[in-house]
């Protein structure tokens, strides 16, 4: 980084600074930041404070674009990238509020050439190089501690990471030092798991919606990671290895309670 770059960051973080009053009142209400320490904290609104001034908030169907609003959408788009940095999530800027879930419609040609309508109601949605769409009443859900495992802004960024090395397939531009066929063989056999149990109608540990492709799996344990570690932590640890390897955080951590009894519970509850 040079020096042009450390002193705008610096003047960045000193004049747009999130008021105290405002950080707090989110980041105590927020579930998945329960039991974060004050250092991760910190680096966290450094993180929020600069993804605020990089990116520009657009609301849809009038909603009003409140600092609430901003700041919740933006301290958790920048959970996942606590430890890769914002770099990660360059080459993009806009974020589209909508009030709530949207209607989008595609079309789309098959390999006889016959064309397919489809519409769908989405919560959130993001593509390389496009906007991060995300439904505020789904983000505002998604920030109790009833919706566990359920994260919108972290399953679109997780598609934002995914994209990174060119598709979005569910495997990541992975760092230095790590496996690769140690990360392939532990999502694939969760992935391969789970799909097996959707395939036959059997009750899921996870949402069934992870089971769609290969891509929304990673996003889908990506929610699960950092909202309900403990649940991932049980079901596939595996994937929590790999996970904590690539995004270089332990959530599991943060719930200490949770922690002691999920490792206690790993050893005697079965794979569902
Ligand atoms: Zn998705």
């Amino acid at each position: 980084m040079n020096i042009f770059t450390r002193a705008r960051i610096r003047h960045t973080l000193h004049r747009h600074a999130i008021p105290h009053s405002l950080w707090t009142g989110i980041v105590e209400n927020l579930a998945c930041l329960q039991g974060m320490g004050a250092v991760e904290k910190a680096h966290l609104r450094k993180l929020s404070t600069l993804f605020l001034a990089e990116k520009h908030f657009v609301g849809a169907q009038g909603i009003e674009l409140t600092p609430t609003l901003r700041v919740t959408i933006a301290v958790q788009a920048c959970l996942p990238i606590l430890g890769l940095g914002l770099a990660c999530l360059a080459g993009w800027t806009d974020v589209i509020v909508y009030p709530a879930a949207f209607r989008v419609s595609r079309d789309s040609v098959d390999e006889a050439g016959v064309v397919h309508h489809e519409e769908q109601i989405l919560a959130g949605e993001s593509w390389s190089r496009s906007p991060l769409i995300v439904s505020w009443s789904e983000v505002e859900q998604d920030g109790l501690a009833n919706h566990a495992g359920r994260n919108v802004v972290i399953h679109e960024i997780a598609h934002k990471l995914d994209v990174l090395n060119g598709r979005t397939n569910g495997f990541p531009p992975l760092h230095t030092g790590m496996s690769i066929p140690q990360w392939s063989t532990a999502l694939n056999a969760a992935y391969q798991q789970l799909l097996a149990r959707v395939e036959h109608h059997h009750r899921t540990c996870i949402n069934p919606y992870a089971a769609s492709s290969p891509a929304e799996f990673f996003a889908v344990v990506s929610e699960y990671f950092f909202c309900s570690p403990d649940v991932l932590h049980t079901h596939f640890p595996d994937v929590y290895q790999q996970l904590q390897l690539y995004y270089r955080q332990n959530p599991l951590l943060r719930q200490p309670l949770k922690h002691k009894n999920t490792l206690a519970d790993t050893q005697k509850s079965e794979q569902w």
